[in-house]
């Protein structure tokens, strides 16, 4: 038979601990006896959150706090090691690589403290050193259940542009040193650990993909070594049809297509990061989300075409750090460029608009965007209608915060009268408030806009409503 390639990505509660990292190198182990597989590992959980609070008080000129942190980070790496590999001599191999890395961050931290300036390309390296310590760590626990194998910085494979903390694959260059770097190893036998979440520009200088993007670096190698499937190991049995820290009835889901899982990802569901199946959809690599505590569960399945459970809604996913930015007041009628100068503003900002919703007098046009992205699109926004707004053309650009958006996403809604009807009739019992609604074309997803603090209600309302908890119809 032939041999499968397996990319198996493991997040922060996976490699959590000492305990976690033995887990999950026997998972990568007993994978490896089968078939060639190369690991992706996330930073230890909250490891990537405090280096970069160390970052933020490097940039106060806080030299001895951010080092503080980094002592810390030291000691935690130095006790999983050695709790991980007992015999003192087998240390020898993988603490020097932990004292460079460590050294390394210290030596950032002091620059940064130095200059009081946080460049966007020191935070990336900063916030990538919890992925650099604890590919290291992973390699050794695997060489230690007899297989040999090898930690590697993205660096050396994933070719991404500059644009850092959210940088982009150039897929091309990256399967050519992706290829050339791992293959060999493969045919050795020899099971590659690679750092998630970081990548690298042609230059050399170091990117990261974004928060949570150890998922997208997993898809990424996946495409550029053509493997067979992608697992993501995590702390929850699969894709869920919800939050479950929202709903307690949540169930997984076996089987879901690319495109309501890219739906329920992009729209806040943490289990995948939103680019994640980007890398994957041409070669149709299946996807599987696993839990790294229950290895024996299937997990779910995210394939092309999903498989139809009837019914239409699959999963619901709320996103909570949202801005709601409006533009408007009468005079817009007779503006007729306003829509487009709205956006090209957004888009010269790169503030990634997740919803829109334009009433029909087009006294208003409402949309959404992430609400770190929010306060330079209103600058933004200001100045490009300041002649407007001097003239009372446009009467407002106001913002609301205290919103979120809630997603109802099913494939199989597309052709199923009485959805939309449905959630609004439930909310409405519930007296939930709909502030705004928006349909994508592709009938994959309801959403609505509704206050922040009634998510929890609108998420179980619907939950309910659509008996996704497996409760008869
Ligand atoms: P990792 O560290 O493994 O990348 P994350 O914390 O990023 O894990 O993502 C897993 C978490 O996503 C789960 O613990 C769960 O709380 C959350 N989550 C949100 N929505 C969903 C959903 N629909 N299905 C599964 N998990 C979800
Ligand atoms: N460690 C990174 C983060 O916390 C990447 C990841 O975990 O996916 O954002
Ligand atoms: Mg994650």
């Amino acid at each position: 038979m032939k041999a499968r390639l397996q990319v198996m990505k493991f997040g922060g509660t996976s490699v959590g601990d000492a305990s976690c990292i033995a887990r999950t190198a026997q998972i990568i182990a007993n994978a490896a006896k089968e078939n060639p597989c190369i690991a992706v590992v996330s930073a230890m959980s909250g490891v990537t959150n405090r280096l970069i609070e160390a970052a933020k008080k490097a940039e106060l000129g806080n030299a001895g706090e951010a080092g503080a942190v980094i002592d810390a980070l030291r000691k935690q790496h130095e006790i999983t090691l050695t709790s991980l590999i007992p015999r003192e001599e087998e240390h020898a191999r993988t603490r020097p690589r932990l004292e460079e890395v460590l050294a390394e961050g210290r030596r950032l931290c002091e620059g940064t403290a130095l200059l009081r300036e946080l460049t966007p390309r020191a935070l990336d390296a900063i916030s990538s050193l919890g992925e650099r310590l604890s590919a290291p760590l992973v390699a050794a626990a695997v060489k230690e259940l007899g297989l040999p194998s090898e930690a590697i910085e993205a660096t050396e494979l994933i070719v991404t542009d500059s644009f850092h903390g959210g940088a982009e694959p150039q897929m091309e260059l990256t399967r050519a040193k992706s290829q050339a770097r791992l293959r060999p190893l493969l045919e050795k036998g020899i099971a590659p650990v690679v750092t998630g979440f970081i990548g690298a520009t042609t230059e050399g200088q170091l990117t990261t993909l974004g928060r949570g993007g150890s998922d997208y670096s997993a898809t990424i190698l996946g495409a550029a070594m053509d493997a067979d499937e992608v697992i993501i190991w995590t702390d929850v049995d699969g894709v869920l049809t919800a939050d479950p820290r929202l709903v307690a009835e949540a169930r997984t889901i076996p089987v879901i297509s690319y495109r309501e899982a890219a739906e329920l990802a992009y729209f806040g569901a943490k289990v995948l990061h939103p680019k994640t199946l980007n890398p994957v959809v041409q070669a149709a690599i299946p996807v599987w989300i696993r839990n790294s505590f229950t290895p024996e569960k299937p997990g779910t399945k995210i394939t092309p075409e999903g498989r139809s459970i009837g019914g239409g809604v699959k999963a619901l996913t709320a996103i909570r750090d949202v801005t709601l930015i409006s533009v408007g007041g009468p005079g817009i009628v007779g503006l007729p460029d306003v829509v487009g100068r709205t956006f090209s503003t957004t888009a010269e900002v790169r503030a990634n608009v997740l919803l829109i919703s334009q009433s029909s007098s087009q006294n208003d046009i409402c949309f959404i965007v992430s609400t770190v992205d929010a306060q330079r699109t209103v600058e933004a926004l200001r100045k490009e209608f300041a002649h407007d707004l001097a003239h009372h053309k446009v009467e407002h650009i106001t913002v609301d915060s205290n919103i979120a958006i809630v997603a109802v996403v099913g494939e199989n809604m597309r052709g199923t009268p009485g959805i939309a009807g449905r959630t609004f009739n439930a909310l409405g019992r519930d007296n939930v408030n709909l502030i705004a609604i928006a349909q994508g074309s592709s009938e994959s997803n309801i959403s609505f806009v509704i206050d922040k603090n009634a998510v929890k209600t609108a998420l179980n309302t619907t939950h309910r409503e659509f008996h996704l908890d497996g409760s008869p119809n």
